[in-house]
């Protein structure tokens, strides 16, 4: 059996592994610790939330006590750490929450763990189960590419936004904790996620959800910057594969080999609605909806990942390319309305009016 702290299960990737892990873990009990931020929806686990192998709680990776109660409790001998403020665009405009959660969140988890795994002073007694301290973390640690070249586990990091600089910093955490203290840890930088349960803040859910209701389709800049997308579920089954074989101490990247730039994206997301649902009322195609903006200030040009070492040692690669993937995104989207309008809540139209209007 083995007893997994999932911290952030309530967000995009966080909920999308939870489904993955109980349905591909028959003897796993996994516990959910998740603050319910306006990213956090517990909506997005309604299916699962019945489970007797689930539990939910709700509370802060901050607050050291409830980290250690859960840990007590639980017999917790797996962390898989998602929590954390996510959004450049919200870092730009307040960093102060990044800072806590994904720094001072990230280093409470680590105690606790160091706590019950490895004793105050001492080693503790040798697990029953192999330990394994998983930080999920991102690519945009590494900061930005030029026209060539790829992200190994080797680029130095070199972050821009309080964001990506806050989880280089909690990256820097963990591995400081593998090499001082021998703490099971491993760490995973993965490119842009899409898939089901994004909230609409983001480049592909946000796009979708403006263009189905008519809306300008704000693209920062040029349209140029290019990211490498994943679908989230690879994602989620790459974190499987790194928590059974990956190596204590390593850093596993993790990509789907899909560079796009951003106008690209948005023109795919276009043309397959149009397909879809149709044109807009008069026929006029999304692509007219498109309207450029100003940049987002230190705005990374360029990731792409080499996925080389996560391909090779552990055996995953992809199973959904880009183009089958935003065609499921968009059906998912385009089944699940009722979800939509249920996260854009007052503060959601608050934030896009700040973000959006007038730039
Ligand atoms: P998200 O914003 O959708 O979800 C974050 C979750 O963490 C929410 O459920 C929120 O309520 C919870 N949370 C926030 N602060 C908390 C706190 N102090 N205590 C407990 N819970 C808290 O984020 P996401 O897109 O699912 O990303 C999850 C992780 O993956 C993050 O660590 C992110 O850096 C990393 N990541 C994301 C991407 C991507 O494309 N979205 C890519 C690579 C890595």
């Amino acid at each position: 059996m083995q007893n997994i702290l999932v911290t952030g299960g309530c967000g995009f990737i966080g909920s999308n592994f939870v489904r993955l892990a109980l349905g591909r873990l028959p003897d796993c009990r996994l516990v959910n610790l998740d603050k319910l931020t306006y990213a956090g929806n517990p909506a997005n686990l309604a299916d699962i939330a019945a489970d007797p192998r689930y539990r939910f709680v709700q509370g802060d990776i901050c607050d050291a006590p409830l980290v250690e109660k859960i840990f007590a409790e639980e017999g917790i001998d797996t962390v898989v750490h998602f929590a954390a403020e996510s959004h450049v665009d919200r870092s730009i405009d307040g960093p102060a929450a990044f800072i806590q959660t994904n720094i001072v969140g990230t280093f409470t988890l680590l105690e606790a763990a160091r706590r019950f795994w490895l004793g105050e002073t001492s080693p503790g007694p040798a697990p029953a189960t192999r330990r394994c301290f998983l930080h999920v973390s991102t690519d945009e640690v590494y900061g930005s590419l030029g026209e060539t070249g790829l992200f190994t586990e080797q680029t130095p990091f070199d972050p821009r936004s309080p964001y990506s600089a806050s989880k280089a910093s909690s990256d820097h955490l963990v591995s400081a904790y593998f090499h001082t203290y021998g703490l099971p840890t491993v760490i995973t930088n993965c490119s842009n996620n899409y898939g089901p349960y994004h909230f609409p803040e983001k480049l592909i859910p946000l796009i979708i959800n403006n263009a189905l209701n008519g809306k300008d389709l704000p693209v920062y800049g040029d349209g140029k910057n290019v990211r490498d997308w994943l679908y989230v579920v690879d994602h989620c089954s790459a974190i499987l594969s790194v928590l059974r074989n990956g190596e204590p101490g390593q850093t596993y990247n993790i990509g789907g080999n899909n560079e796009k730039q951003n106008l690209e994206v948005v023109q795919t997301i276009c043309d397959l609605l149009d397909e879809k649902v149709g044109p807009l009322p008069g026929g006029l195609p999304r692509r007219g909806l498109i309207k450029f903006v100003k940049d987002r200030p230190g705005h990374d040009r360029r990731y792409a990942i080499d996925a080389n070492k996560i391909r090779t040692e552990l055996g995953w690669s992809p199973s959904v390319s880009f183009e089958e993937g935003i065609r499921k995104t968009i059906d998912w989207y385009l089944a699940n309305g009722a979800w939509i309008q249920s996260v854009l809540d007052g503060s959601y139209q608050e934030y896009y009016r700040k973000m959006y209007e007038g730039r």
